[in-house]
């Protein structure tokens, strides 16, 4: 979609990625690691400074103690952090459930590892999961349950009562957890009863079993730099470890450290990270709806799912295809995060990043009017 949007010159609602850079200091901190020589392979593992950052912010966001000399690992973006999860536990024929839609990368990595995808649905416009249809996913059979809260596509936080089921199931049929959280930071505020984001592993019983997986990308928009990490108990980070050895072996040494610096910024830097993402969200939502999409209000990340049907579109792959031309946007048909069995529950639903610059989602809601 990428590649569409730049052959056709329409605006790019597709990709998720910022087109603003992030902190100054952390671009500097880079510029200035490549200047002091960090440019060799660092330790597999990571190099401590980031390291040690990582388990600082574990502990000053979410109150949890993580050794850093052997309970954090560095990964080329939170995407090998999924596959050496993935690939260090699952063998042929195990199951893996994952709530779909999905990010893209789940039902591959399942697939390269031999597993077998269970998937529980969540549905527009909540996207609540349905507390027995996960019941009824999760077997002695399931090797991971891949939590991916916040959620992409569709920008959903889940809510304690289904994080504390899934540890529950994950303990009485002895599975591990996955828990992507590259979102953690973009939560916005939302119904007197929301909690934000809740880290698996601060439930009760979860951290022996957890492995939980972040993106500096996400976190300082740098996505180009792939700098992601893995927290979870050492023998699980070893495991984890032997399989990076093999895939990447190391990764980002300049960047390593610029990231640490970002681990460090002050509260102020994250909360307005989340506040002028929130903004962009509302300006598009408002956009879709006079636009005439039907819109699920996302309480997190860099997406909105909304619904083309009430445009006379039933079928979101096409109209995705057509929209540079229509209207000069591009957007990703959320049938790309669905097994292809599965397509028909999300046919008219499509996805737009809104983690543009505010006159880019002002002029894409001005050339989405065009669609009414
Ligand atoms: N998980 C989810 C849910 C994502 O949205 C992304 C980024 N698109 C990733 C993982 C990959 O993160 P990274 O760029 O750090 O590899
Ligand atoms: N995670 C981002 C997205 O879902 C970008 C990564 C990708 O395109 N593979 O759009």
């Amino acid at each position: 979609m990428s590649a569409l949007a730049l052959r056709t010159g329409a605006l790019n609602l597709g990709q998720g990625f910022p087109d603003e850079d992030g902190p100054a200091e952390v671009l500097e901190a880079a510029r200035q690691a490549i200047s002091d020589g960090v440019n060799q392979y660092p330790p597999g593992i990571g190099l401590p400074v980031l390291r040690e950052a990582i388990a600082r912010h574990q502990q000053r966001w979410y109150g949890l103690a993580v050794d850093p000399a052997t309970e954090v690992l560095v990964t080329a973006g939170a995407t090998e952090a999924l596959a050496a999860s993935i690939l260090a536990f699952v063998d042929a024929g195990d199951e893996v459930v994952v709530f779909e839609p999905a990010y893209d990368a789940y039902q591959a990595l399942v697939a390269r590892a031999g597993g077998v995808l269970r998937t529980v649905p969540l549905r527009f416009p909540d996207w609540r999961p349905d507390h027995d249809e996960l019941r009824r996913a999760v077997t002695d059979r399931t090797r991971i349950i891949l939590v991916n809260s916040p959620h992409n596509p569709t920008g959903a936080v889940f809510d304690r009562a289904t994080l504390e089921l899934v540890v529950e199931l994950a303990n009485r049929h002895d599975a591990l957890i996955v828990t992507d959280e590259v979102y953690e930071h973009l939560v916005f505020d939302g119904a007197p009863d929301f909690e934000g984001h809740i880290p698996v592993a601060t439930l009760p019983g979860a951290r022996e079993r957890t492995i939980s997986i972040s993106s500096g990308g996400k976190t300082f928009s740098t996505t180009g730099w792939k700098i992601g990490w893995v927290t979870a108990p050492a023998p699980l980070v070893t495991a984890v470890l032997a399989v990076k050895q093999y895939l990447t072996y190391v990764n980002g040494a300049p960047f390593q450290p610029a990231t640490a610096v970002g681990l460090d910024l002050p509260d102020s830097y994250f909360a307005g990270a989340a506040a002028t993402l929130a903004a962009k969200r509302d300006v598009l939502a408002a956009g879709l709806t006079a636009a005439g999409f039907d819109v699920s209000l996302p309480q997190a990340g860099y997406f909105i799912v909304a619904d083309a049907s009430g445009l006379g579109f039933s079928d979101a792959d096409e109209l995705c295809r057509r929209l540079p031309e229509l209207a000069g946007v591009v957007g990703v048909p959320v049938s790309a995060f669905v097994p292809p069995a599965s397509r028909d529950s999300v046919a008219s639903l499509v996805r737009f990043a809104f983690c543009k610059r505010r006159e880019v989602l002002d002029e894409a809601s001005a050339r989405l009017a065009a669609l009414a």
